[in-house]
């Protein structure tokens, strides 16, 4: 019997290769992609950084490409490269950098930079292109107003730079209700008017995120940069999660009444029942926050995750007289369709956001792509 032969006769998904394994659903990304292309007047920025929020950057970004995004953006210039590296030639931004950056990198492959004060504009060298970033409220990164016009003023005057866009970032755009949301997209207005005062003639203007292009389309000016909402992730559930994170069963024991569970004796079995264990830890991204509270599905049903989740495994009450045997499928999140948890179900256990579960994925799971095809434009 070959390896293949092998992977062939043991059962569905994360059995097949007999290790834990995360799949990446580029359909999922590709309808979300359009689902935002139809939303916008504007371009579609599509975002992914930190390795496309864990979903692999270069085939998000190949995907959104083709399905009605424009250009690419990403946190540091060695994530654009990356993009570049790749044979990528869509346009990117790149918009955290320190001053010390070898900005001449982003010259040379056409990388688009952001910039944030007086100090990043005056380290550039000639013929890079520019967003200037105002801070419209969040005293992160940007320029912070009362400084503004310096950037502004210096931009306009650099003959060897070319200002290409204005962005700001909105604090709390996924509470509609807010009313600081206004006092932001102000701040973004007059913003704009002071660089274009300067002289300025910026063709980009971003300010939202998702969930401002989803919830407020004062916010969407001539681009909005979409990096969660591609992945599924969307408080009003309107989009398609892409990852499923599957993996065997290890191994099955009966357990007495009474019998303590992993490190510390986190859970002791109140009768006697049937444990599986599963080759997924915190190190491969289960948050350890989730313990006690954390559920899988085998063989159809939810089954509670029990003990302290340690590094690298977890241990699954499968219930008295469960049946279940080694190499059997647990499914650990999903897009939910099946009943198996959703990552928003996880975020909530571990008492964090859909975000934080996807980027902080370990790298041991075996990658699966489940390829979106050639792609559709609008
Ligand atoms: C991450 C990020 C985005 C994308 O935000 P989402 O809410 O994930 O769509 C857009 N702009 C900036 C500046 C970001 O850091």
């Amino acid at each position: 019997m070959t390896l293949v032969d092998h992977a062939r006769s043991l059962p569905l998904g994360g059995a097949e290769t007999g290790k834990p394994e995360l799949s990446v659903d580029l359909t999922a990304v590709a309808a979300n992609t359009r689902h935002f292309r139809r939303l916008i007047d504007g371009e579609l920025m599509a975002v992914v950084k930190a390795d496309g929020f864990g979903h692999g950057a270069t085939q998000v970004a190949r995907t959104a490409l083709v399905n009605g995004a424009t250009r690419l953006g990403v946190t540091s210039l060695a994530e654009a490269l990356a993009l570049r590296a790749a044979g990528i030639r869509a346009p990117v931004l790149s918009w955290l950098n320190p001053v010390a950056t070898d900005w001449r990198q982003a010259v040379a492959a056409e990388v688009e930079v952001a910039v944030p004060s007086l100090q990043h504009l005056t380290a550039l060298p000639a013929g890079t292109a520019v967003h200037l970033h105002l801070d419209c409220g969040l005293a992160r990164d940007g320029a912070e107003p009362a400084v503004w016009p310096a950037p502004c003023a210096a931009a306009a005057q650099a003959q060897h730079l070319r200002v290409v866009g204005v962005m700001g970032h909105l604090s709390s755009a996924d509470v509609p209700a807010d009313p600081v949301n206004a006092v932001q997209r102000e701040r973004f207005d007059w913003g704009v008017q002071v660089a274009r005062a300067a002289g300025l003639q910026p063709q980009h203007l971003h300010l939202a995120a998702t969930a401002g292009t989803l919830n407020d389309p004062l916010s969407h000016h001539t681009m909005s940069r979409i990096g969660a909402g591609l992945f599924g992730i969307d408080p009003l559930n309107r989009l398609r999660p892409a990852l499923t994170l599957t993996a065997p069963l290890v191994s099955v024991r009966q357990v007495g009444a009474g019998t303590g569970v992993g490190y510390g004796h986190g859970w002791v079995a109140p009768e006697a029942t049937v444990l599986g264990l599963i080759a997924l830890g915190y190190a491969d991204g289960l948050p350890r926050a989730a313990s006690g509270q954390a559920q899988v599905l085998v063989g159809g049903r939810r089954r509670a995750l029990v003990g302290r989740i340690s590094m690298d495994m977890a241990v699954i009450d499968l219930g008295p007289g469960s049946s279940a045997r080694p190499g059997d499928l647990v499914t650990v999140f999903g897009p939910g369709e099946q009943g198996e948890p959703t990552v928003a179900e996880w975020a909530s256990w571990a008492g964090t956001i859909e975000h934080e579960v996807v980027t902080g994925l370990g790298t041991r799971p075996v990658r699966r792509v489940r390829s979106a095809g050639p792609g559709r434009q609008r």
